[in-house]
């Protein structure tokens, strides 16, 4: 695909849109100089005076009236703060919000986003690090998967398990700490089994202990953890404040015989005694998951019983894939295939459990106190910048204040729960 990538305003919209020109290249496509040329415009706007939302309005017409065949894809913050405004104008396909704008290449490569993200890290596939400051450095600390989830290709791709180094791994952390980045994300493929190679079955638990003893890294994150490496002591990590109230446990199905036919080495009643002991431990706790809907024989009784199971699990939030046949798996080779209607009405269920989870768990926070670590702008108001950010539990929270106040922490009170995440007012200065 040939793409022609345009801007308007500040250096940092300069720097985001060169990022996007080599994510395009790497991604296979070409960049092109004219937009004549175009199948594809990216326009990254500006909304920071009146003057900046008319060039980012005549931008996009221009490169319409260039070019009227090819698809305009508008991000940035006129387009992320005024996305009905910017949806009418002519050749818009499409609007990415500034939060979305990181994984900007693969949302408009990829048509069907939803199992793009089949083979990826939740937390990874949220918050890619990068253009905007450093804030988040993801870890890798080990590869590979000894289980045989038959919907799994990962396995296949990343062969066995094998963990790094707790040295190697203690030293990177520190390192990413005295270069500015606040917060470490522990990484891997199944991350739950980190020494297992090495006949340590607490490695995990003694890798975060290392990290928190001898670094100096604000905020210390888990990407996600396979429910049935988890021993309820593990939980114990979690009187020391650095390590982020956050919990990523895949489930895939709420049904024990789905689950069976998914090889998962858990069950509901496995699974509600972990979610039990951890909440009992963990103050504020956020618990995600991962599900899958239409693997081969889901039946709607299955079905039915997952999503029963699932809302009593009462999750802050779901990440919901439709099954998706992988070459090479045992599950693409089963019988009683789920046709894509079903797979879609299902998804469409727990979404909005999804929505209604993040509704309520956002909403028991109103009035509290609580840290955000800032990541980036995303608009400008009359009070001056909106800055953007996260409360380690996964609250996602804006905050318009006289400055920018990215890579700082800082408490705030959160007022109210809005469209993106929270509302908050500032109480203490940036550290
Ligand atoms: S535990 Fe995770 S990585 Fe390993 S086979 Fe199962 S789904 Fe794949």
């Amino acid at each position: 695909m040939k793409v022609y990538l345009d801007t308007v305003g500040c250096r940092l919209n300069q720097s985001e849109i060169e990022t996007l020109a080599r994510q395009f290249q790497q991604a296979g496509h070409d960049v092109v100089t004219s937009a004549s040329e175009a199948d594809l415009c990216v326009v990254n706007t500006c909304a920071v005076t009146r003057e900046a939302t008319r060039s980012s309005r005549n931008v996009i017409r221009r490169l319409n009236r260039l070019n009227p065949g090819a698809e305009i894809v508008a991000t940035g913050c006129y387009a992320h703060l005024s996305p009905d405004q910017v949806s009418t104008l002519p050749g818009v396909k499409r609007i990415v919000n500034n939060l979305d704008k990181e994984r900007l290449v693969p949302l408009v490569v990829q048509s069907d986003s939803a199992q793009a993200g089949f083979d990826r890290e939740p937390v990874e596939r949220e918050f890619t690090p990068g253009a905007m400051g450093r804030t988040r450095a993801f870890v890798k600390v080990q590869d590979g998967c000894d289980n045989r989830c038959t919907f799994c290709v990962t396995t296949i791709a990343r062969g066995p398990a094998r963990s790094r180094p707790t040295d190697d791994i203690v030293r990177e952390i520190q390192a990413l700490a005295q270069t500015g980045y606040q917060e470490a994300v522990l990484t891997g493929v199944h991350l739950g089994s980190y020494g297992y190679d090495q006949g340590d079955r607490d490695g995990l638990a003694s890798l975060v202990q290392s990290v928190l003893d001898q670094t100096c890294i604000s905020r210390l994150r888990l990407s996600s953890l396979e429910p049935w490496d988890l021993a309820p002591d593990f939980f114990a990590l979690w009187s020391n404040p650095r390590l982020c109230r956050h919990l990523h446990l895949p489930l895939q199905s709420g049904c024990d015989t789905t689950l069976r036919r998914m090889a998962r080495r858990t069950t509901q009643a496995a699974f509600r005694g972990l979610v039990e002991a951890a909440r009992s431990r963990i103050p504020d706790l956020a618990i995600s998951t991962d599900m899958i809907v239409g693997f081969p024989g889901e039946t709607d009784a299955e079905f039915d019983a997952s999503y029963d199971f699932v809302r009593q699990m009462d999750f802050m939030k779901l990440h919901v894939f439709r099954y998706s046949r992988r070459a090479g798996t045992a599950a693409a080779r089963m019988p009683d295939q789920v046709p894509d209607a079903v797979k879609k009405a299902r998804s469409a269920r727990l979404l909005a459990l999804s929505d209604d989870g993040v509704r309520r768990f956002y909403a028991r926070f109103v009035g509290r106190e609580m840290p955000v670590l800032w990541e980036q702008i995303t608009g400008s108001s009359d009070a001056g910048f909106r800055n953007t950010g996260l409360i380690d539990n996964y609250i996602r929270v804006e905050m318009d204040a006289p400055a920018v106040l990215t890579n700082t922490i800082t408490i705030v009170r959160l007022a109210a729960v809005t469209e993106h995440g929270m509302r908050a007012e500032g109480i203490s200065a940036p550290r």
